[in-house]
C-alpha cells in the first residue's frame, strides 16, 4: 500500500519515466488491504476492483514494477538492493515498506491444510474460496482479523466459533462494555463464543478438522483462520548497518539511521510528534499517509510527520472509526446508546482526551475526536458522557471531573 500510495503521490509531484522501481514479494500490482478481511472476503469486491492505481498507471507514468521479487540486502553505503537472484538493483533514495508478517500459529499439527492467515491478496482468495464450501470454521484471535473474518464467515452461512486467549473480546483496546456489545451483536448473529482458550494442537488427517485446548475441549470445524498479531519484516536490514528495534527506526520525518533512506507503513517505527513517543502503527491510513509523506521527502520536502493515529472496521452491518492512543487513559467515557449501536467512548489522560471511538454517531463528533485529540483538548468527562447536550459543550472544565 505504502508502494502505491507513493507513486501515486511521486508521480503527481512530476517524477519522470524510469525514475522510479517498486520491488515487490507480491504477486500483484499494489492494492488495498482493508478490504481482504471484508468486502474481498465477501465476495463483493474483486482483484481490479481493489487496485490502488490502474494497471496502466505504472506503464503510463515509466514505473517499473518488479513483482514476486524479494530482496536478500540493502547497502546504503553502496546505494544498492541485492535481490534473492543475486541481481543488484541501484537507487539514490529508498523507501523500506517491508510491512510485517503473520505471527504463526506454533503448536502440533499447526502444518494441516486448511488453516490460514490474512495478510495478502492470494491469503485472502484462498479463504474466499474455502468459505464457499465449509461448514465450520474456528477464528482464532479476537483482533482486527478474528473480529473482521468471523463476522464474514458468519454472513456466508458458516458456523463460526471465535477463540479467544482472553475472557473478553479485544480485552487490549476495548473497553468491558464495548466488548460486551460487539460479544452480544456477533452472538444475536450465530458466532459462537470459546473463551480464555489457550490451543494445544489442531487435529485431522491431512486437513485440520479438531481444534484442541489446553484444557482437552474439542472444537470441531473444517478450516481454520489465525490472526493472532504481525510481526514486522526486517531480514533484509539486518546486515545494512540501519537502526532496527520493533520495525526499522525512523526519525520524525520518517527517515532512518541512514540519509536518503526512509521507513512507512507497518514496518516504520517513528517518532510520534504529536504523543511525543515512538510508535509502529499497522493500519491502512497509516500506509497511505506515511507513504505520501515520504515521496515529498524524497522530492525534497522536509516537514515531520504529523499525523492523529486513525483506523476504521466493518463488522456485519457496523462500521467504526477510532483516533488516536488510549494507552494510559485514566478516564474511559462512553456517549449514546449503546442498545441502538449508536455510541462513541473517549479516552481521558489528565482531562485532556487522548483516544476515541464512535459508531453511528453525528458526524461533528466524528470531526471533533481527531481535532481534540491534536490539541489535547481538555473535557468534562460528565458533559461528554451526556448525549442530551451537544459535544461541543464538553470541552468546559467542570470541577467535579
Ligand atoms: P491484532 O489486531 O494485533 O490482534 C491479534 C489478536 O490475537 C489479539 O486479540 C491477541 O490477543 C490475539 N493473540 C495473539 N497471540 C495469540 C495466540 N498465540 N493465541 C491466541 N490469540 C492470540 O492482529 P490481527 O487481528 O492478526 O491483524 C493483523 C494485522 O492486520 C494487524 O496489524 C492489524 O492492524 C491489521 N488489520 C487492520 C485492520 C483494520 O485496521 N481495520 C483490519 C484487519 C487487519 P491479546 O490481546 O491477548 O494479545
Amino acid at each position: 500500500m505504502v508502494a502505491g500510495y507513493a507513486a501515486r503521490q511521486l508521480a503527481e509531484l512530476g517524477l519522470r519515466p524510469g525514475e522510479l522501481t517498486i520491488v515487490s514479494a507480491d504477486t500483484s500490482i499494489p492494492y488495498e488491504r482493508p478490504p481482504l478481511s471484508k468486502s474481498f472476503l465477501a465476495g463483493k469486491d474483486s482483484e481490479e476492483s481493489i487496485r490502488i492505481n490502474p494497471d496502466d498507471f505504472y506503464r503510463e507514468h515509466g514505473f517499473d514494477v518488479r513483482l514476486r521479487t524479494e530482496v536478500a540486502a540493502v547497502s546504503p553505503g553502496a546505494r544498492c538492493l541485492d535481490l534473492h537472484t543475486g541481481e543488484p538493483i541501484g537507487f539514490e533514495k529508498l523507501i523500506i515498506a517491508t510491512g510485517a508478517r503473520p505471527r504463526r500459529l506454533e503448536v502440533p499439527g499447526s502444518g494441516l491444510d486448511g488453516i490460514y492467515y490474512l495478510r495478502t491478496l492470494d491469503d485472502a482468495t484462498r479463504i474466499r474460496q474455502h468459505a464457499g464450501t465449509a461448514k465450520r470454521a474456528a477464528v482464532i484471535g479476537g483482533g482486527f482479523i478474528g473480529m473482521e473474518v468471523a463476522s464474514v464467515l458468519a454472513q456466508r452461512g458458516v458456523e463460526t466459533n471465535m477463540i479467544l486467549r482472553e475472557d473478553r473480546i479485544w480485552k487490549q483496546f476495548f473497553s468491558p462494555e464495548m466488548s460486551g456489545f460487539f460479544e452480544a451483536y456477533y452472538t444475536a448473529r450465530s458466532v459462537r463464543f470459546t473463551k480464555a482458550a489457550s490451543i494445544a494442537e489442531v487435529r485431522g488427517s491431512g486437513a485440520v478438522s479438531t481444534i484442541v485446548l489446553a484444557g482437552g475441549q474439542t472444537i470441531p470445524c473444517d478450516m481454520l483462520v489465525a490472526g493472532i498479531g504481525v510481526v514486522p519484516v526486517t531480514e533484509p536490514l539486518a546486515h545494512s548497518g540501519i537502526e532496527l528495534n520493533n520495525g526499522v527506526l525512523v526519525n520524525e520525518f520518517l527517515e532512518t539511521s541512514r540519509p536518503g533512506i526512509y521507513a512507512a507503513g507497518d514496518v516504520a517505527n517513528y517518532q510520534d510528534v504529536l504523543f511525543g513517543k515512538r510508535r509502529r502503527v499497522e493500519h491502512w491510513d497509516n500506509a497511505v499517509s506515511q507513504g505520501q509523506h515520504c515521496a515529498r521527502a524524497l522530492m525534497g520536502e522536509a516537514a515531520p510527520f504529523r499525523h492523529v493515529p486513525y483506523f476504521f472496521s466493518d463488522v456485519f452491518d457496523l462500521s467504526y472509526e477510532f483516533w488516536g492512543d488510549p494507552v494510559g487513559a485514566e478516564q474511559v467515557v462512553h456517549r449514546g446508546d449503546m442498545a441502538s449501536s449508536s455510541f462513541s467512548v473517549w479516552w481521558i489522560r489528565g482531562q485532556r482526551v487522548v483516544a476515541a471511538f464512535a459508531m453511528k454517531r453525528p458526524e461533528e463528533e466524528r470531526d471533533l475526536a481527531p481535532k481534540w485529540i491534536e490539541a489535547r483538548q481538555r473535557v468534562s468527562a460528565r458533559k461528554l458522557a451526556d448525549a442530551s447536550h451537544p459535544i461541543e459543550d464538553a470541552p468546559e472544565i467542570a470541577t467535579s471531573v
